[in-house]
């Protein structure tokens, strides 16, 4: 199990290019990489197309004013001049960046954490894989959802022969946000995302299937597509060529036979997040809306749901736990509100800021009372043979 103690000697010094204020998906990779405290620390970045929003950004999460830089250019050649300069720079920039920024980022020396679509093309992923070798660094992709510790599950499932022999895949990642057409007028991101030159060649294919397709390929490493039949849509004129739907059928080397769903027009779906994988003696189920649970349907029996962070699943799966068995996935964010919100108290009484300590919702000391004051009810209640006592506002421990 994880608990944030050091992997690595020191925490890597990290940069950011894009992930900006209005950035969707930047928060994510800050949550990702500084979560423990023992692997990246944040030390500069580029972080939006806009400069002084990028710095102002930059200077409110805590970088330097003089390590927030205009452009990833500057900062490349900035941080290379310091001795205590970025190693790693991950790239939080629209799809059609992303080549010639992680190009860029290898020939300054720097290892790279890209988004996906990493690129429009393969050459170009060929081309960016020599010239790592080459400099001897690291490319990383964010799939984000594929270090969900439950996919491992189902690989050493998969691989004990838990299900048999694979014979059907069924992927799906949908969600209905542009459904309409007006989400391509309102959001920047919406924007880009269905205009090929700074998409690519796909929306929703690149969107999104490119996770549900990594994520199919750890559960199922020697799974390889042979061939693929693509059938896609765009219900939004507009958006065409760039489908908002498409159905993939595959064909596998092994004989075994897939389909991957993926919408954005998927009109009020929330949780479209899904991997069924069907062998000869089972099936194996993980959706997004359960992320800590496999389902395990074996055939001829009662269905079996595997819940994360308990001593029967597989010890790699565990070695990934970071919350514990109970605790559910929210968890985490709870905790960073909590937090945050102690962090804004422990602020305004030291300003003396009376309003604002007013209309802070949090559990201060009268919610600890509380507490105490709920116990010792529950305690007198039952020490007297479990009977009505009233919920005083007093201390109770006459009992
Ligand atoms: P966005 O448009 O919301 O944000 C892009 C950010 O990059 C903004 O802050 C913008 O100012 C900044 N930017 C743009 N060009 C830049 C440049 N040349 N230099 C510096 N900053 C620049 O986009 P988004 O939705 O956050 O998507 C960004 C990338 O992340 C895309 O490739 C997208 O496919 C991917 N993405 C991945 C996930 C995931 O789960 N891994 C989720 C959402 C988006």
């Amino acid at each position: 199990m994880l608990n944030g103690e050091r992997k690595i000697l020191r925490p890597l010094r990290w940069g950011m290019v894009g992930g900006g204020r209005l950035g969707q998906v930047g928060y994510k990779h800050r949550l990702g990489a500084l979560r423990d405290n023992t692997a990246f620390t944040l030390k500069a970045g580029a972080f939006d197309i806009d400069p002084e929003r990028g710095k102002d950004f930059g200077i409110n999460i805590g970088v330097e004013e003089s390590r927030c830089y205009p452009n990833y250019q500057a900062m490349f050649a900035e941080e290379a001049r310091r001795e205590d300069g970025v190693e790693v720079v991950s790239i939080a920039t629209p799809n059609g960046t992303h080549y010639e920024i992680t190009k860029a980022a290898l020939e300054a020396g720097l290892h790279v954490i890209c988004e996906k679509p990493l690129f429009f093309t393969s050459e170009e992923g060929e081309e960016i894989k020599r010239l790592a070798e080459q400099k001897g660094k690291i490319v990383g992709v964010t799939y984000g959802f594929s270090g969900n510790q439950m996919l491992l599950q189902m690989r050493s499932m998969i691989e004990q022969g838990k299900i048999g022999d694979i014979r059907i895949v069924d992927l799906q990642y949908t969600h209905g946000f542009s459904s309409t057409e007006d989400a391509d007028k309102f959001s920047d991101a919406q924007k880009w995302r269905v205009d090929p030159k700074i998409a690519g060649p796909t929306f929703v294919l690149g969107d999104l299937s490119t996770h549900t397709y990594y994520m199919s390929q750890l559960i199922m490493p020697n799974m390889k597509v042979k061939k693929l039949l693509c059938d896609r849509q765009s219900f939004i004129n507009s958006r065409a060529p760039l489908e908002d739907n498409a159905f993939v059928s595959m064909h596998y080397e092994n004989g075994a036979v897939g389909r991957l769903w993926t919408s954005s027009v998927n009109a009020g779906c929330m949780d479209g997040h899904r991997i069924r994988i069907v062998g000869s003696k089972a099936s194996l189920e993980w959706w997004d809306s359960k992320p800590g649970e496999l389902r395990y349907e074996v055939q001829g029996e009662p269905v079996q749901t595997l819940i994360r962070a308990m001593p029967y699943l597989d010890e790699q799966c565990n070695a990934d736990e970071r919350l514990g068995a109970l605790h559910t996935e929210g968890l985490s964010e709870s905790w960073a509100n909590i937090y945050l919100k102690f962090a804004i108290a422990i602020d305004a009484k030291n300003r003396e800021d009376e309003e604002t300590l007013r209309n802070l919702v949090y559990p201060d000391i009268d919610a600890g009372i509380d507490g105490i004051r709920w116990l010792e009810n529950c305690v007198r209640s039952a020490e007297n043979g479990s009977v009505w006592v009233d919920f005083a506002d007093r201390p109770l421990l006459d009992v």
